[in-house]
């Protein structure tokens, strides 16, 4: 893996294995801030040193783009030490989703050996952000914008408008497919990825949750295949279709994987059924 890219003027990206994650720095006179902390402790503490040797002082400021165990479970490695913001449904997803998994996760070590499970403690942002909210890094104002529902419950984007950038955790996706995770929204994604979109410009630079930075047609193009997954869900849930039938077709309208699609058909059918 490379190491930090500055990929626009005092935004430095890092993509770190396992899972490839995109992890940003942006640096303003008087703070760093950090981008998401990967899956656990001993992963964080490398980014903090990885940051350390570039040069540019301690981090200040950590943002969490949601609250999936690859983007914030290193939280506690800079709770003593800086501001942690985070959307503010974190700690209700933090309830139903990441403890339950993490409880299973740490009482089986052995499974995962390599992401050190047992090390980490869920770690709530201090500030939740429920509105658009500015942050002034020094000659520099940072924007964080909390979605609606749509990958997560959680999505919070980070918009630099003097670099022209987003960093848009994984509400777009560019080395995978959109991951229909724990607690995604797949009727409400396309139209939050739709607005987002609109709000950017030609030459933007959009840094995904995981994989090289795209720009706004890349954003367009996913917003219309996660739009057909939505359309074709509400259209055989109208219809009463067996499950593996709407996955069939939608494979072939999207070219997503059937594993891909699975977990969206299933909770899409979950929500218009209203037992979710
Ligand atoms: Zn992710």
């Amino acid at each position: 893996m490379p190491l930090w890219t500055e990929i626009a003027d005092r935004i430095y990206l890092r993509r770190y294995d396992p899972l490839d994650i995109s992890v940003a720095l942006i640096r303003g006179d008087n703070d760093l801030v950090l981008v998401d902390t990967r899956c656990n402790p001993r992963e964080a503490e490398e980014i903090r040193a990885d940051a350390t040797a570039l040069g540019f002082g301690d981090i200040t400021r950590v943002v969490n783009t949601h609250a999936h165990y690859d983007h914030s479970f290193g939280n506690s490695v800079f709770a003593g030490s800086a501001v942690l913001y985070g959307h503010a449904g974190i700690p209700a997803h933090f309830a139903t989703f990441e403890a339950p998994r993490l409880a299973d996760w740490q009482s089986d070590p052995a499974a995962q050996p390599q992401y050190d499970w047992r090390d980490v403690t869920l770690t709530v942002p201090s500030v939740l952000v429920d509105e658009d909210t500015e942050l002034d890094l020094g000659n520099r104002i940072v924007r964080l914008l909390p979605l609606g529902p749509g990958h997560t419950d959680t999505d919070l984007v980070v918009h630099i408008p003097d670099a022209h950038t987003w960093i848009v955790g994984d509400v777009i996706e560019e080395s995978g497919p959109p991951m229909y995770g724990s607690g995604s929204f797949p009727l409400d994604w396309p139209d939050q990825v739709l607005a987002l979109s609109s709000g950017m410009r030609d030459g933007d630079v959009v840094i995904p949750g995981h994989g090289a930075p795209v720009d706004r047609n890349f954003v367009e193009r996913q917003e219309r295949s996660l739009r057909k997954v939505a359309d074709g869900i509400r259209e055989s849930f109208a219809r009463s279709e067996p499950l593996e039938l709407v996955i069939d077709r939608l494979a072939g309208a999207t070219g997503l994987a059937e594993s891909i699609l699975e977990a969206a058909v299933y909770r899409g059918y979950t929500l218009l059924a209203g037992t979710a």
